[in-house]
């Protein structure tokens, strides 16, 4: 029998899986029309095939799709299985944000992130755009968990400058590490595009990895965890390439967007960053 913290401890995660898929659901509408200048809103989700409006049923996430194998229940149609893997994985990250970081805006605030970012990596998959909306909420967010940081420490996460002078009097600088880290990731994916342009003869990175670059900066500040971040999209981006060229699905010249490698990679800093960046750091530091 489960005391009542036991059957609690159960609840919660049930309960936010499912809202956390029901945003999921949503997700994929916005992956749909954000794209095509559509509302997200208006009108109510339909079959791309038949066109009939889905009720309430087959909007349950995950699992009407496994109650209807995947297909509409008007035509029969097969639908893709990637819309349920996005409520799956939206599911679990809401759930994945409560286990590491409890009942707290800072939780609410990584969820966000982690919604942008499963919109950047289908998007970008799917258009090759990085949606504009998604890197400005990212943005936000990233300032806003700084604030709060800056209210609960009654101390300001700044990058903090402090020179002393030989001289007369020492001064210091004070500065917003989201703020900071904006600034060096839109900086560095500048100058790496500028490099792997003159270097490639095409171009390798878009604005939009920039200014995705400038929001996970945001979100991340300008230490370790950016550069792990950085790396982390690198390799895999490395690995999609070679084996994908491996397998024949691809050939050297095809575009790879870049934008959902950072994604990925995004995903993995924010929630596994106290884990992973030392990892990263001691294979690629050197000292
Ligand atoms: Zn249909």
């Amino acid at each position: 029998m489960l005391g009542g913290s036991g059957a609690l401890q159960v609840a919660v995660p049930a309960v936010l899986f499912l809202v956390g898929a029901a945003i999921g659901s949503f997700l994929n509408v916005v992956i749909f029309r954000l794209p095509r200048s559509e509302s997200l809103v208006h009108p109510r989700s339909r079959c791309l095939s038949c066109g009939e409006t889905l009720g309430i049923a087959d909007l349950v996430p995950v699992f009407s799709y496994i109650a209807l194998r995947g297909r509409c229940r008007h035509c029969g149609r097969g639908y893709s299985p990637r819309y349920m893997m996005v409520e799956l994985a939206t599911g679990l990250a809401a759930v994945g944000a409560w286990h590491l970081l409890g009942p707290t805006p800072q939780a609410l605030l990584s969820f966000v992130i982690v919604c942008c970012l499963v919109v950047v990596f289908f998007v970008d998959l799917d258009h090759y755009i990085i949606p504009d909306e998604a890197v400005a909420l990212i943005a936000a967010s990233g300032v806003a968990l700084d604030v709060l940081a800056l209210m609960q420490r009654g101390r300001s996460v700044a990058v903090v400058y402090h020179e002393q002078l030989s001289s007369g009097p020492g001064y210091q600088v004070v500065l917003p590490a989201s703020v900071v880290g904006m600034a060096m990731g839109a900086g560095v994916f500048v100058v790496i595009a500028f490099v792997a342009e003159r270097v490639f003869r095409r171009p390798g990175m878009g604005w939009g990895d920039v200014k995705l670059a400038a929001g996970m900066g945001a979100v991340l500040g300008p230490g370790y965890e950016f550069f792990t971040f950085f790396l982390l999209a690198v390799l895999i981006g490395a690995v999609v390439g070679l084996v994908t060229m491996a397998l024949g699905k691809r050939s050297r010249r095809d575009y790879l967007p870049f934008g959902p490698m950072l994604a990925v990679a995004g995903v993995v800093t924010l929630y596994l960053g106290d884990v992973v960046t030392p990892l990263v750091m001691s294979r690629f530091m050197l000292g």
